[in-house]
């Protein structure tokens, strides 16, 4: 039988993420691949393709595609790169950037979400490219360090500092930073230095 979420998701492709500006077709593709319904409560599978943000239980919130897509393409992608993810949340951006990255190392602070999105991606969706740990973000990750790109999906008043000791040369990071008001800013390391522009409003939940 064909897949009843298939039709939405082509139809968030071409109806929401294409018009409103997104042109990388690698991430195009990874929206259309990755089962936005398997990542959302299960009373909700049928908002699952609405562009909004949905609650995925413990408080935390999916983003909505848009964003996840807005994100994606601001790294820059090439597949060959290393990413850190700090908010794993669900496991959606995660599973995103799988589809568009080479290696995924994604850090979340509540065991309960982390541990459900591992089952997901690892056991229910077969990714083997990538990496779970529980605890505190800031932290980064630095076993794996350094990584191409750092992506916060949680929002701090400021981006810690220590992550940009993690971030490879030529490297992106992207944050939605901010207490009142929150700007996405992405940074790019260049000859040791760090440069910042900011892009557009965003509202996530605060990093803890
Ligand atoms: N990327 C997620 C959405 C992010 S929601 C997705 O695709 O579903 C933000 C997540 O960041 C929440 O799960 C929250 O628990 C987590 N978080 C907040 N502060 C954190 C911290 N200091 N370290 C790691 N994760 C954190």
């Amino acid at each position: 039988m064909a897949d009843p979420f298939a039709e939405k998701r082509r139809w968030m492709v071409e109806r929401q993420l294409r018009p409103r500006g997104i042109r990388d077709e690698a991430v195009l593709r990874a929206m259309d691949r990755v089962p936005r319904e398997l990542f959302v409560e299960e009373g909700l599978r049928d908002s699952s393709y609405v562009d909004g943000p949905l609650p995925i239980g413990c408080g935390q919130t999916i983003s909505q595609p848009f964003i996840v897509a807005y994100m994606t393409e601001a790294l820059e992608l090439s597949g060959r790169e290393s990413v850190l993810e700090i908010g794993t949340g669900s496991g959606y951006q995660a599973a995103v950037l799988a589809e568009t990255a080479a290696r995924v190392y994604t850090v979340e602070v509540i065991p309960g979400l982390g541990a459900a999105a591992r089952v997901l991606l690892e056991e229910k969706l077969g990714y083997r490219n990538v990496f779970f740990k529980v605890g505190r973000g800031q932290e980064g990750w630095t076993e794996h360090a350094p990584f191409d790109r750092i992506l916060l999906t949680a929002a701090p008043a400021a981006f810690p500092p220590g992550l940009f000791g993690q971030l490879a040369e030529g490297g992106i990071a992207l944050a939605p930073v901010g207490v009142d008001g929150q700007r996405l800013v992405r940074y790019h390391k260049q000859d040791g230095v760090v440069a910042s522009d900011e892009r557009i409003g965003v509202i996530f939940v605060p990093l803890v």
